[in-house]
């Protein structure tokens, strides 16, 4: 055998690449104990999104789905100090674990949780825009709503981004219309042929499907 540094290349990979500080290594495991379940983004997608805002300058980003603000805290950790973290969230305890977890991050100033349905905060969530960034991450069925959403509210140069894109290895099945595994696969086939977009898949986690949005001409 020979010597090794890390116990395994996967190891080696996170270790060196999306090292978590305490609060992020212990945010799940804590989370699950008040009924969160564990299905955060993780440690290099979160490290993917983090850099991917910072590569952009992004000041303002809008997320689906908060659960416990893990991927939040990757995200609001690349916004200047001036800049604005917005999540929704439906479930009332995810958006109460999300807060404390932000307030323990020292992100209470610019991460907020809108707590509802994300189809009924799109309004005011316009009145917001333009965004630098939106990250998709809620109800799989939804995901073309929030496509549409974003395609209208994100700035040129901006990006949008969904975890998950792998519908969980399924995306490339036949689906059912009503199968939630639907949208994603709508919204990979939208995001890939869009002609405002150049888009790619980076295949870390459940997949992120990265967007970029194309300048006007
Ligand atoms: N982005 C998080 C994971 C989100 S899991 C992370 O990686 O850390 C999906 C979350 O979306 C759950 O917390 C769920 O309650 C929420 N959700 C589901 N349907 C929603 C809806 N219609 N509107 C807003 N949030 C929703
Ligand atoms: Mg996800």
């Amino acid at each position: 055998m020979p010597e090794a540094l890390y116990p395994d290349i996967d190891t080696y990979r996170r270790s060196v690449f999306a090292p978590e500080d305490d609060l992020l290594r212990d945010l799940m495991p804590k989370a699950q104990e008040k009924g969160v379940p564990r299905i955060s983004v993780n440690a290099e997608s979160g490290k993917a999104l983090h850099l991917l805002a910072r590569a952009i300058g992004a000041k303002k980003i809008l997320e689906f789905g908060a659960l416990a603000g893990y991927s939040g805290i990757w995200l609001a950790r690349a916004l200047p100090k001036d800049g604005r973290f917005i999540t929704l969230e439906v479930n009332p305890t995810h958006a109460a674990v999300t807060r404390a977890n932000y307030q323990a991050a020292g992100l209470g100033d610019i991460a907020e949780v809108w707590e509802g349905k994300a189809s009924e905060l799109l309004p005011k969530a316009a009145a917001e825009a333009p965004f630098d960034l939106v990250f998709i991450d809620a109800d799989k069925e939804s995901y073309p709503t929030y496509l549409e959403f974003a395609l209208q509210h994100v700035r040129p140069g901006g990006l949008i981004i969904a975890d998950n894109a792998d519908a969980h290895g399924r995306a490339h099945e036949v689906l059912e219309p009503d199968d939630s595994a639907k949208g994603i696969q709508t919204y990979n086939e939208r995001v890939a042929d869009n002609p405002r977009l150049c888009s790619t898949i980076l295949p870390i986690g459940g997949w992120l499907a990265v967007s970029l949005v194309l300048p006007e001409d």
